[in-house]
């Protein structure tokens, strides 16, 4: 009975699924050990680290991730970074297969003057910021003014002004990292404007997103109802009075938000589209964002040549990510190469936003998983025999293993059941090490 050992880099949902489409495809006549490895102390990826904490359902995903963890044949490797501790090569001669579900981590660049002033932070800092990752606990994060830009038209764009125009308490009860809650709470940032280079009609943001915004408490939602009219209009005259469920269905949520009455609450997020950010400016710091403003001209969006200033102190760019490389991997747009999920002429394949590049929610990562894993498996040969990532890790590096992580999770929920929080999260690396470590 052929019996293959996989690699799987990366503890996010796509490392999940992989592990879980292969344990699905086990049978007397075919069998696998699969070993997960996470450059973190903590896992599930942007399920811990980027789901907005006032989206707690979502999270719950995360019981998934530990059923496939709890199988015989999985093992986990924490605090293990490809390209720092270990490298492709010693992975490829010893694994029948190497995934790679990395994911993309860095924000791209806006590419304007002024973007790397104090006070301009990429959604992929502040995200992780308010989320308690460990690589970001210290940044910088200016709440002293009393507006922010948020630059980007998708639901990352909309998490981060969330974050910024809730009144914090409605975040005391989630998940919230500490720190940042603390800051949140202190932050005297009253307006917050979320800008979009098209028209409403094109924006990426989706329904139920969007259908929120008029039951937020605390926060009125501003967005000229001209404006919205306008886009309605555009796209019947493009696509003809019929339109496409996902366009129909945001452009109603768009007419909700612009008709719900203005209660006067002193916390306001206002959407400027048209608007092509040019320039940061300020003395030593984010003082305003030049905007361009479009117009849209069959179909398509052309500058005018006007312009117009809005003053604030913090500026978010959320206008999509790129992957981190790793040493020995060709990345092509911001992403893995690969055909399909499979990577070069080797055992390496790729599943998640490392292949696909930032789209999808977490369910995608599910149906692409398992077609990769298919992949892998047509392409399976004789069975590797000698040596696994034990061979690869010193005896003095702290592993966070399954029961490592266990602890890590089981800590953070105790301290966050009597304030009635889902966990209260450790987010300094030391401190991480050492409970998951110690078991
Ligand atoms: C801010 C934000 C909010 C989102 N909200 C939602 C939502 O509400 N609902 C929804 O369905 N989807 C949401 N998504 C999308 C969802 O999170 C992604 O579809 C999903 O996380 C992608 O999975 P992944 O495993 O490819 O990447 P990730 O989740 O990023 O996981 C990658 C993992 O690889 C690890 N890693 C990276 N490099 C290395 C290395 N060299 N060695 C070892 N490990 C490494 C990382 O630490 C990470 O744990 C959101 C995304 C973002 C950014």
């Amino acid at each position: 009975m052929p019996h293959y050992k996989v690699a799987i880099v990366g503890a996010g949902p796509a490392g999940y699924f992989t592990a879980q489409a292969l344990q699905s495809l086990q049978s007397d006549d075919l069998t696998f050990s699969i070993d997960l490895i996470e450059r973190l102390p903590t896992m599930w990826g942007l399920v811990r680290s980027g789901v907005a904490p006032d989206h707690p359902k979502i999270k719950s995903v995360s019981k998934v991730f530990e059923k496939v963890a709890a199988e015989a044949n999985f093992r986990l490797f924490g605090n293990v970074e490809l390209g720092r501790d270990i490298h492709l090569a010693d992975l490829t001669a010893r694994y029948d297969a190497v995934v790679l579900c990395t994911g993309s981590s860095l924000g791209k660049k806006l590419g304007i003057p002024g973007e790397d002033l104090p006070g301009s932070l990429s959604a992929a800092e502040f995200v992780p910021w308010y989320n308690g990752h460990p690589d970001f606990t210290n940044i910088p994060v200016n709440l002293n003014g009393t507006t922010a830009v948020v630059i980007g038209a998708g639901n990352v764009a909309m998490d981060c002004a969330r974050m910024l125009a809730l009144n914090p308490s409605e975040l005391d009860s989630t998940d919230t990292a500490d720190h940042a809650l603390k800051a949140l709470h202190a932050s005297s940032i009253r307006k917050v404007f979320i800008a979009g280079r098209r028209g409403v009609e094109h924006a990426a943001f989706t329904a139920p997103e969007l259908r929120e915004l008029p039951k937020l408490e605390h926060t009125d939602v501003r967005i000229d109802a001209s404006e919205v009219s306008a886009a309605h209009e555009r796209a019947v005259a493009e696509y003809g009075e019929v339109l496409e469920k996902h366009l129909a269905s945001n452009l109603e949520a768009w007419r909700l938000i612009a008709e719900h009455p203005i209660s006067g609450h002193d916390r306001e997020m206002e959407f400027r589209f048209l608007s092509t950010p040019l320039e940061i400016k300020g003395n030593g710091k984010v003082e305003e964002v030049i905007f361009g403003i479009n117009e849209i001209q069959g179909g398509k969006v052309v500058a005018t040549g006007k312009t117009y200033s809005i003053p604030c102190s913090l500026v978010i760019s959320a206008i999509g990510y790129e992957s981190a490389e790793i040493p020995g991997v060709i990345f092509e747009r911001g992403r893995i190469a690969n055909d399909e999920g499979r990577v070069v002429e080797s055992n390496i394949y790729t599943v998640g936003w490392a292949k696909r590049g930032p789209s999808g929610v977490i369910g995608t990562n599910k149906s692409d998983a398992s077609d990769v894993v298919k992949l892998i498996v047509e392409d399976l040969k004789s069975p590797k025999v000698a040596g696994d990532i034990t061979d690869l890790i010193p005896t003095d590096h702290l592993l966070i293993d399954q029961a490592g992580w266990s602890a890590i999770n089981s800590s953070e929920v105790a301290k966050g059941e009597p304030l009635g929080k889902p966990r209260v999260k450790e987010v300094e690396w030391a401190k991480l090490l050492e409970i998951g470590s110690n078991t």
